[in-house]
């Protein structure tokens, strides 16, 4: 059923009986029937009305648990050793402790993903209203929320109908999260039944962000040829005063790309991003760049391009404001979820806040205005960069050897890598003044910054080793193309019979963040070798960053080479994370138009 809240508003009413004034009728929920035969089995469906299902499912494919923890510390009974048979105080065995993790773990996604869900669904209401229709690709995209449509058993058709899914999204995290308390669920095979839970929950939320954004900023609604934009370090131009976003939740920069516009600054200022947050401003905008993957923050930081930087929510390295002040650019957080610390100055004039950032007052400010964001942004960033004069926290070649021959050759910078790389190695090489070895740790450093909490002689090292791959730094000029959305229903029929009959060998999707050495490299060679092979291939998030960072022999990176259309053979990317319910909801048009399944609240078949 879906459900609806109906409020009135009327300014005045005249009757026989009299003049009424300001009246105001809210309806709590209205059941809005669907057609007959549409419904499926469980619409919202609770903690348990799947259970059935899963439990079946996990019979089949039982779980197996490493386990990477022996000990339980989650409550004041322990720590509990739970090794070979033993069991905590409140009972708890090791299988049960474990798939408990995962579904804390889950939980955490699943929140995160909800949380932002709101956050933005909140922002493009008070900006766009509750009855901006909700639209994904006009008459070429019929379902337009099919994760939603069968979960749920709704179909949302504007911003305001998204609330009641978030609702209904929230109260089930709480529950799920209260499962994993002490003494309430005891079954592994029952939190397994609960993450599966977490993880259908998790992709709606995403749904429901993604669909909003595309809808109210008007993002490219399930365009094959969306535009191709810029990656890569090399694209910044460092010559104008550059701002860099990072995060998952994209107002902030959508503000501040129209505070440029709409003050005839636009060309004047370099708006940049990493992870989600700059797939979707590029998006809004196709001038706007990307940098690259969440694992770019630190060189990109320390190369002191960036004059302003503005973080939202998601994947920001913790110590972003330590780092931004090394380089002395002013940092503003833009997110309730990630103040760092800082003062709030939501509600100051922009002026006061932009004149204490520039003159160093204050490292940063909280400003919880997404509009107030652009405009100080914007205002810093002017005045900021003449001054700065692009102050770097990399040292140059001198420095580099310098510092490597104070290397005690302790070798605690390679325990702690989480690549095994052999830096002291390549730190010895330096201190003789040959910096290849560094240069040559670039492909596979994940910018973790490891082997410098690590070090005992206090060594930069992860900037060692971006100093001595300058030279590639520069040359990271590559495109990809926008994130287009949801898939259209032509290009599903199209592709239905050619799967069945295997002339399409499958769908490939790369998701996530590619965290591993050569990740970025791999991603982009696995994306090709699956397109050659006739497979679709879709990527998203920071994976779709990883997939464009590559050069064949003409100098064109995978989005150039292969169509952004769903078909064999392609390589398309859907946009940021929270795109991914379209990766789903490809699979989801398939079995609805080709096995005739139900789409309304049926998810379990
Ligand atoms: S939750 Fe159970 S296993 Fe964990 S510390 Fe408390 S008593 Fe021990
Ligand atoms: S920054 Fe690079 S070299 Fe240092 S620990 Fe992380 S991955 Fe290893
Ligand atoms: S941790 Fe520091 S001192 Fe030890 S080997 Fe690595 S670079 Fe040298």
């Amino acid at each position: 059923m879906a459900r609806k809240g109906l409020h009135v508003k009327v300014g005045e009413l005249r009757s026989d009986i009299g003049v009424l004034k300001d009246l105001e009728i809210t309806l709590g929920r209205i059941i809005e029937e669907p057609k007959p035969g549409e419904i499926g089995p469980t619409p919202f469906p609770s903690i348990t009305d799947l259970r059935s299902w899963d439990l079946k499912l996990l019979k089949r494919y039982k779980p197996f648990y490493m386990p990477f923890c022996d000990v339980c510390c989650l409550c004041t009974f322990g720590k509990c050793d739970l090794t070979g048979d033993k069991r905590g105080a409140c009972g708890l065995d090791m299988a049960g402790q474990q798939s408990r993790i995962v579904l804390l773990a889950c939980c955490i996604g699943a929140a995160t993903h909800i949380a932002h869900a709101r956050h933005l669904v909140e922002h493009l209401i008070e900006k766009f209203g509750k009855e901006h229709p909700i639209d994904v690709g006009g008459v070429s995209v019929e379902v337009e929320a099919p994760v939603t449509r069968l979960v749920c058993g709704v179909r949302p058709r504007t911003l305001g109908d998204l609330e009641d899914v978030l609702d209904y999204l929230e109260s089930q995290v709480t529950h799920l999260l209260s499962a994993t308390h002490t003494g309430q669920e005891g079954s592994n095979i029952d939190f397994e039944s609960k993450v599966f839970h977490a993880g259908m929950i998790d992709q709606v939320g995403m749904e429901v962000a993604d669909i909003a954004q595309i809808s109210a900023y008007n993002f490219p609604k399930a365009d094959p040829d969306a535009p191709l934009v810029d990656i890569g370090l090399g694209v910044v131009d460092a010559t104008k005063p550059v701002i860099m976003v990072i995060g998952h939740n994209v107002p902030p920069a959508v503000e501040i790309v129209d505070y440029l516009q709409e003050n005839g600054l636009y060309g004047m200022v370099e708006v940049t991003g990493l992870c989600c947050t700059a797939i979707d401003v590029t998006r809004y905008n196709p001038k706007a760049k990307i940098v690259g993957p969440i694992s770019w923050q630190l060189r990109y930081i320390r190369s002191g391009m960036p004059d302003v930087i503005v973080v939202d929510e998601q994947c920001i390295r913790a110590d972003s404001l330590i780092e931004a002040q090394k380089i002395k650019a002013p940092l503003i957080a833009a997110s309730p979820k990630n103040c760092l610390g800082l003062p709030d100055r939501t509600h100051d004039p922009a002026e006061e806040i932009v004149s204490d950032l520039v003159n160093g007052k204050t490292p940063g400010a909280l400003i919880l205005d997404p509009e107030k964001v652009g405009e100080v942004a914007v205002k810093t960033a002017i005045l900021v960069a003449p001054r700065r004069k692009k102050f770097k926290a990399i040292p140059n070649v001198k420095g580099v050897i310098e510092g490597s021959k104070r290397c005690t050759g302790c070798q605690s910078c390679r325990r702690a890598c989480p690549n095994d790389l052999p830096i002291p190695e390549a730190v010895a090489e330096a201190a003789k003044g040959n910096l290849d070895k560094l240069g040559a740790l670039y492909a596979e450093c994940i910018g973790c910054a490891r082997c410098e909490s690590a070090c005992p002689q206090g060594l930069p090292l992860h900037s060692f080793i971006v100093k001595a791959a300058e030279k590639k730094l520069k040359e990271e000029t590559y495109k990809i193309r926008a994130g287009r959305g949801a898939i259209q229903d032509i290009e599903i029929r199209n592709v239905g019979g050619p799967i069945v009959l295997g002339e399409i060998p499958g769908v490939i999707a790369f998701v996530g963040c590619a965290n591993y050495p050569k990740g970025g490299e791999e991603i982009a060679e696995m994306a090709m070798e699956f397109a050659n092979r006739r497979f679709i291939v879709l990527t998203s998030g920071c994976a779709a960053m990883s997939a464009a960072l590559y050069k064949d022999e003409e100098g064109k990176s995978p989005y150039e080479i292969y169509p952004g259309a769903f078909d064999a053979g392609c390589i398309v990317n859907v946009g940021s994370c929270v795109s991914n319910p379209h990766i789903a909801g490809a699979a989801i048009k398939i079995a609805s138009i080709f096995a005739k399944r139900n789409l309304y609240a049926n998810y379990e078949e």
